[in-house]
């Protein structure tokens, strides 16, 4: 039997966060819904790939999302865009 993933294995919480492999994780935010890299300890999700994504939002999109796409338009504003299911399962092939 193929043995589940297990994220954050070894991993505490404190007061700061998540404290994992010498790192303190925030939990993910809204923005992060839908991301493949979004996955529970307990009772909050934190992220696979980076500790703080709240920090990683905050000029424009994740470059990390699984489930969103930035770009930058002409007048030099973000854009994120939803990437589609479709695209998402031939990736995973
Ligand atoms: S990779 Fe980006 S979008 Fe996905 S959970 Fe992490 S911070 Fe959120």
């Amino acid at each position: 039997m193929a043995k589940k993933k297990q994220y954050f294995e070894g991993a505490k919480k404190t007061e700061q966060g998540l404290e994992y492999n010498g790192f303190v994780l925030s939990p993910v935010i809204d923005k992060c819904d839908g991301c493949e890299r979004a996955v529970w300890f307990e009772d909050e999700r934190f992220c696979t790939s980076y500790p703080n994504p709240e920090r990683k939002w905050a000029h424009g999109a994740c470059n990390f999302a699984t489930h969103v796409k930035a770009s930058v338009d002409k007048g030099g504003q973000v854009k994120v865009n939803p990437i589609k299911a479709s695209k998402r399962a031939a990736r995973g092939k």
